[in-house]
């Protein structure tokens, strides 16, 4: 039966109640009541597509270990979010659409208006949505970013996914695994930890329908270090969030197998192969942001933990075409980052945003 199976749940709290003091308490209580909620994840269906793969051990061990990560630190909108997404009308018939910019389906038949504004309204309600674009049923979820502008810069340049197992490291409400499915993969994963993007990839998929595509409420640091079974990992727009970049990349290239593909997209500065930046405090207003590499130094990095020929095969400023305020992310956006005397600048003096793709092998 999978995660929602009795023994299993007794079992899971036997040993959590083992371990636990005080501060066991409210979590233990979490995790019983969070078990029934877990369809969201789709857990045994993963189970069933990596069956055969490197990778069925650790997904056989996800319903035991996940729910009690996740659950333990519940977002405060939780509630609201799975009201609206339980309350979504049945999909209506359409076609799928996962090679296209606008990832979504194609409907059928025209929606009626009644119906377009409830669910325009219901989508609405997942807000902000910077990943996409989506278009479901003729309503375009015109996101902050063009992310399929990314897509295209980077799809010429990897090996073809066809067949593959893919892991999207940091996949935002995971427009890209779509994506990814769309260009053929075996089957698609991708993590991230934060919850209000496991909701919006719920929506999205509650239309598309079955799909080898699956998202996991889990940070990097939930995997195992040595997974070893992934035959592309993308990282896009983490490696600067993270306060040790080169224990990342090494994180990464433990999940490949054996001369798999990386493919990274992260922040750069001009300058030579020992050029870093980091910032004093905040960049282009973001409060997380570390290490800025110049491409050379990145692949430097890539280099020094043994990962193979190395290379930037793009390297993209970022306009306020491809990242900006819509009707469907209100909040601020790139153009109230940038210096408004100098765009080239951030609005603390440091170089205006530059993005670079780089891919490597593992050996
Ligand atoms: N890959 C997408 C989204 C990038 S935004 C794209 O390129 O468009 C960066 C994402 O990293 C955020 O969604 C954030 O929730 C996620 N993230 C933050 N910490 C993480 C961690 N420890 N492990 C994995 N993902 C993380």
């Amino acid at each position: 039966m999978g995660y929602d199976s009795l023994p299993r749940l007794a079992h899971g709290r036997e040993e959590r109640s083992r371990k636990s003091e005080n501060s066991w308490a409210t979590s233990i209580y979490d995790y019983a009541e969070s078990l029934p909620r877990m369809e969201i994840l789709r857990l045994d269906s993963l189970h069933a597509a990596l069956r055969e793969t490197p990778l069925a051990e650790w997904a056989g061990r996800l319903p035991d270990t996940l729910p009690a990560r996740w659950w333990s630190r519940p977002h405060g909108d939780r509630e609201r979010w799975r009201a609206l997404l339980a309350s979504l009308p049945p999909p209506p018939a359409g076609e799928a659409r996962l090679d296209a910019d606008r990832v979504g389906v194609v409907g059928r038949a025209p929606l009626d208006a009644a119906m377009r504004e409830e669910l325009t309204r219901k989508l609405q309600g997942l807000h902000p949505w910077r990943k996409g674009p989506f278009e479901l049923h003729g309503i375009h979820i015109d996101s902050e970013w063009r992310s399929d502008w990314k897509w295209r810069r980077l799809a010429p340049h990897i090996q073809p996914l066809h067949g593959r197992l893919v892991l999207d490291v940091g996949c935002g409400n995971g427009y890209h695994l779509w994506r990814m499915a769309g260009a053929g993969a075996r089957h698609v994963i991708g993590i991230d930890p934060s919850e209000l993007y496991l909701y919006q990839f719920a929506a999205i998929r509650h239309f598309i329908g079955a799909a080898p595509v699956h998202l996991l409420p889990l940070g990097i640091e939930d995997l195992p270090a040595r997974l070893g079974g992934f035959d592309t990992v993308f990282s896009m727009g983490v490696l600067y969030h993270r306060r040790s970049p080169i224990d990342h990349l090494r994180q990464l290239a433990g999940l490949l197998r054996p001369g798999g593909e990386l493919v990274l997209e992260t922040l750069v500065v001009d300058g030579d192969e020992t050029r870093v930046l980091v910032p004093e405090g905040r960049y282009a207003r973001m409060r997380n942001v570390w290490f800025l590499p110049s491409c050379g130094l990145l692949e430097r990095w890539c280099r020094r933990i043994g990962l193979r020929q190395p290379r930037v095969v793009d390297i993209t400023a970022t306009t306020c075409d491809e990242q900006r305020a819509t009707a469907w992310m209100r909040f601020e956006s790139l153009a109230q980052c940038l210096d408004p005397g100098d765009p080239e600048r951030t609005v603390e003096g440091y170089p205006a945003p530059k993005r670079a793709i780089l891919i490597a092998r593992r050996r």
